[in-house]
C-alpha cells in the first residue's frame, strides 16, 4: 500500500514536507503533492517529526532488582559490604538463572513497551546475566522474535566471570569453544560484546576471543575503558568493532584512532550518574571528529532507568553536547553503532519509514526527565 504522509515538519527544517511510503520504506520526498496512485493519506498537520530513536546499548532482559544494593551504595557502604549482603552482578545472574523463560518474556515485553512509548523503533538487547550456556540461551530466547519494533540481539557471555570458573581466561576459552558456536548455530544473536577491564577480561585474551567471534560471522562491540584505560577502545578500532561503549577513560591517542575509524563511541551518561563517576569527554571526541552515540545502558545494577530524556539531558548538561548532537547521537549515529545507518536513523529516500510525531517544539527535546514522549510512533510506515 502506498501511503502519503503530508505536512511533516522535520527537525530543524522550516518548511513542512510530504513523503511517500511504500512497502515500509520512504520512496519519495517532496514539497508538493504531485504523487500518483495514493491509496492512503495521513495529514501530520505540521507537527514535529523525528526519525525513530535507536537505543543501541541495553541489558533489558534480567530478573530481580538491585534496589537494596543501590541503597547501600548511596549510603557509602563498601563494595565488600555490598558483596557480603549478596549484591553485585552475580545476584542478577542468580535471579535470572532461577527465572522461567515465560517470566523473562513478560518482564522483557513490558520494558520494550517502555522504550516504544518514548519513540524507540530499533532496540539493542544484550544477554550476559546467565553466564552459563542454558541461561544465556534462555535470555536470548526471551527477546521476542516478532516484536513491533526491530530488535538487535547481542551475546554478552563475557560480562563477568561466573563463580564456577577460577580464572577469566578459562571462562573465555569455554565461551569461544562452546558458547559461540552454539549461539551461532541457533542464530540467537548477530553481535558479540565483552567487558574489557583490568582485573576482569584483559585486552590480549579478549582479542583472541573477539577474533574467534568475528571468524564465526558475529559483529563486535565492546564495553571499553569504563573504569580505567584498559585498551578496549583501541582494540575496538583495530578489529573494526561497530562500537566501543562507555569510553570514560579514553586517551588522546584512542580518540585519534576512533576519529579515523568507522567505530562509534557509545556514551552512557545515566550509568555515570548512578555510579557517581566521571562523564566521558564527549566534547573532545566530537571536536576530534569521533562519531558519538548515546544510550541508556538500561540494567539493574548501574543504570536502572529507561529514560532517554534523562540521557540526553545529561549529555547536554554534563557533557556539553548540543541539542543537535544529542538528536544525531540518538538517531543516525546510534544506527551506525548497530551497522544500520543505511537502513534507519534518518528520514531519507530508500530508508525504512521509522519516525515519531511530537506535539512540542524541537527546543523542548531532551530536557524533561521522565516525560519526553511522542504522541505517535511509526515503524515501517505503520503506527504502533
Ligand atoms: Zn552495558
Amino acid at each position: 500500500m502506498k501511503t502519503l504522509f503530508r505536512n511533516a515538519r522535520l527537525y530543524r527544517q522550516k518548511k513542512s514536507i510530504n513523503f511517500l511510503v511504500f512497502e515500509g520504506r520512504i520512496k519519495e520526498i517532496s514539497n508538493g503533492i504531485n504523487f500518483a496512485n495514493i491509496e492512503n493519506e495521513i495529514d501530520l498537520e505540521n507537527a514535529l517529526v523525528l526519525p525513530g530513536f535507536v537505543e543501541c546499548h541495553t541489558h533489558t532482559v534480567f530478573a530481580g532488582n538491585r534496589g537494596l544494593e543501590m541503597e547501600m551504595k548511596f549510603q557509602g557502604r563498601s563494595y565488600q559490604e555490598i558483596a557480603q549482603a549478596g549484591g553485585g552482578i552475580l545476584s542478577t545472574v542468580q535471579a535470572t538463572r532461577e527465572a522461567s523463560l515465560h517470566d523473562l518474556m513478560v518482564l522483557t515485553e513490558k520494558r520494550i513497551q517502555n522504550f516504544i512509548d518514548q519513540g524507540v523503533t530499533t532496540l539493542e538487547i544484550k544477554s550476559g546475566y546467565g553466564l552459563d550456556l542454558d541461561t544465556e540461551i534462555k535470555m536470548l530466547r526471551a527477546i521476542p522474535k516478532n516484536s513491533r519494533i526491530e530488535i538487535v540481539r547481542t551475546f554478552l557471555g563475557a560480562h563477568a566471570k561466573p563463580s564456577e570458573y577460577k580464572t577469566h581466561p578459562e571462562y573465555l576459552n569455554d565461551l569461544a569453544e562452546k558458547y559461540l558456536p552454539e549461539i551461532k548455530k541457533q542464530n540467537l544473536a548477530s553481535r558479540v560484546d565483552i567487558f574489557i577491564e583490568k582485573g576482569f577480561f584483559e585486552k590480549e585474551e579478549s582479542k583472541r576471543y573477539l577474533l574467534k567471534a568475528q571468524s564465526l560471522g558475529f559483529e563486535l562491540t565492546i564495553h571499553a575503558d569504563q573504569l580505567s584505560l584498559s585498551g578496549g577502545t583501541e582494540l575496538g578500532c583495530e578489529l573494526k568493532a561497530r562500537s566501543t561503549d562507555h569510553c570514560i577513560q579514553v586517551s588522546d591517542s584512542e580518540i585519534q584512532k576512533l576519529s579515523e575509524s568507522q567505530t562509534v563511541a557509545v556514551l552512557l551518561p545515566a550509568a555515570d550518574l548512578y555510579l557517581k563517576c566521571a562523564y566521558p569527554p564527549a566534547r573532545k571526541m566530537i571536536d576530534a571528529g569521533v562519531k558519538v552515540a548515546l544510550a541508556t545502558d538500561f540494567n539493574p545494577g548501574t543504570s536502572p532507568t529507561q529514560d532517554l530524556g534523562l540521557v540526553g539531558m545529561l549529555a547536554r548538561r554534563e557533557m556539553k553536547m548540543t541539542l543537535d548532537e544529542v538528536v544525531q547521537a540518538y538517531t543516525l549515529h546510534s544506527a551506525q553503532a548497530l551497522g544500520l545507518q543505511n537502513e534507519i536513523g534518518s528520514i531519507e529516500i530508500g530508508k525504512k519509514a521509522d519516525f515519531t510525531v511530537w506535539n512540542c517544539d524541537e527546543e523542548e527535546l531532551f530536557l524533561q526527565v521522565g516525560g519526553m514522549k511522542p504522541y505517535q510512533v511509526y515503524k515501517m510506515g505503520l503506527k504502533i
